[in-house]
């Protein structure tokens, strides 16, 4: 019965936050035991967005293990990561305030891949004598991550003064499945529910006013048109295509974002509509015209794709889009780090001549994580203009939420 219980509540709370997953949901900060944990469990952070927690307590049911809680400001690790809303000094004070340096007996922590884009490790360690640990894309994966087994610890990440953990001994692997973001049917489907609640509340609200009677045809539209793009997107992403469209022309474009994907998608439901009507004998001139121009300026809408809608679809909005990730092999010593925190499986490591590449630099989604962490500084941005956007500005300068890099988390205020 309790095992029922704690199940419906957990898809409640499912069904509710992703209903409203656009607004954040923060919860208490600071330290959860899982389990029955010693000195030699491991310490696995996340955000303070209050649905990755309860899955988090989920992946990790019937581990022994610490989860310490940092301040993203309710929101989820990659957006909070990438846009500056989670950062090294939030990292630093759970370490350093939750009581965890009296539990455990080493300074390993595990962080979600996703926050590379925003934490660093460097400072981490040098402020807070704590060694990151980049744990896999997805909670689910955890335990198989911490059940992998690589061989030797490597050298380079035993902590001076206190013991090499267990999780830590046996070495840990991630493999490229773990490391890589799938955007699957199931990320989709909340994607567009996501989508389609909150703006089928407030088009249904406006129609109270507008067009009283199209109010119901107003919210089964924008449910429809969001499940039509998020179900079908990979087809869909590639139909609305060029992502390295030229800049000059997106700004003309830029607001909605006019694509054949997004006109196709439009003139689809326009005639899904029509054909409704005469079927239904509510076929009249008005009505097409009411229906065709919202089916026109909902399927815009949610095309917009504002940050963090999807990792495999940048619009005309994100001049970012167009930068190449770029290496200097003159400065590369082949340490990896870049491998271990690409969510799109973008590098290649040649392990005797110590060596990345980056053979999928098609696949880059922008992210920055790569260029974050390189702690030789190898790695940069080249705009189509050949212009370079060197390290510092990428670990400086976040993206806001129109993926332009001004959140200077520093100081967390915008620059213009
Ligand atoms: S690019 Fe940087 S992080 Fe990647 S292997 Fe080379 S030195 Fe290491
Ligand atoms: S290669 Fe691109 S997608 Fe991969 S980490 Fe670097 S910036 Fe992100």
């Amino acid at each position: 019965m309790k095992a029922l219980l704690s199940a419906l509540g957990y898809a409640l709370v499912n069904i509710f936050e992703t209903l409203i997953r656009v607004l954040p949901v923060p919860c208490r900060t600071g330290l959860i035991k899982i389990g029955n944990p010693g000195k030699d469990a491991p310490v696995i952070l996340t955000c303070n967005y209050h649905l990755t927690v309860e899955r988090m307590k989920r992946a990790l049911k019937g581990m022994n293990a610490y989860l310490l809680i940092a301040n993203s400001r309710g929101i989820n690790v990659w957006c909070a990561a990438t846009g500056g809303h989670f950062t090294n000094h939030d990292v630093i004070s759970v370490l350093k305030t939750s009581g965890i340096e009296g539990l455990v007996a080493h300074r390993y922590v595990i962080l979600p891949q996703l926050a590379a884009t925003g934490i660093e490790s460097k400072p981490v360690f040098l402020k807070a004598g704590w060694r990151i640990v980049w744990g896999p894309v997805y909670a689910k994966d955890i335990p198989a991550f911490l059940n992998s087994r690589q061989g030797m610890p490597d050298p380079e990440v035993t902590s001076k003064n206190f013991s090499v953990p267990g999780f830590m001994r046996k070495g840990l692997e991630k493999s490229a499945v773990m490391r890589t973001v799938d955007f699957g049917i199931v990320q989709r489907t909340e994607m567009a529910v996501s989508w389609a609640f909150p703006f089928s509340l407030i088009a249904g609200l406006i129609m109270l006013f507008v067009w009283r009677s199209g109010v119901a045809f107003t919210v089964v539209l924008i449910w429809a048109v969001s499940f039509v793009i998020f179900l079908f997107f990979p087809l869909y992403a590639r139909l609305a295509g060029d992502k390295k469209k030229a800049p000059g022309l997106s700004r003309y474009t830029v607001l909605f974002d006019f694509n054949r994907a997004s006109l196709g998608l439009s003139a689809a439901f326009i005639l899904l509509v029509a054909g409704y009507g005469l079927l239904t004998g509510n076929f009249s001139t008005d009505f097409m015209l009411h229906a065709g121009i919202l089916t026109l300026i909902i399927v815009l809408l949610l095309n917009l794709d504002l940050m963090g809608s999807t990792p495999l679809y940048k619009s005309g909005l994100h001049e970012d889009r167009l930068l190449k990730i770029t290496i200097d092999e003159s400065r590369c010593k082949g340490a990896a780090f870049c491998e271990d925190v690409c969510p799109k499986h973008c590098y290649t490591i040649d392990r005797e001549s110590h060596l990345a590449s980056i053979p999928r630099s098609d696949d880059c989604v922008q992210c920055g994580a790569c260029i974050v962490q390189c702690p030789f500084d190898a790695l940069f941005f080249t705009s189509p203009s050949g212009m370079i956007i060197p390290p510092e500005t990428i670990r400086r300068f976040k993206l806001n939420t129109l993926g332009k890099r001004l959140v200077d988390t520093a100081g967390k205020t915008a620059v213009s």
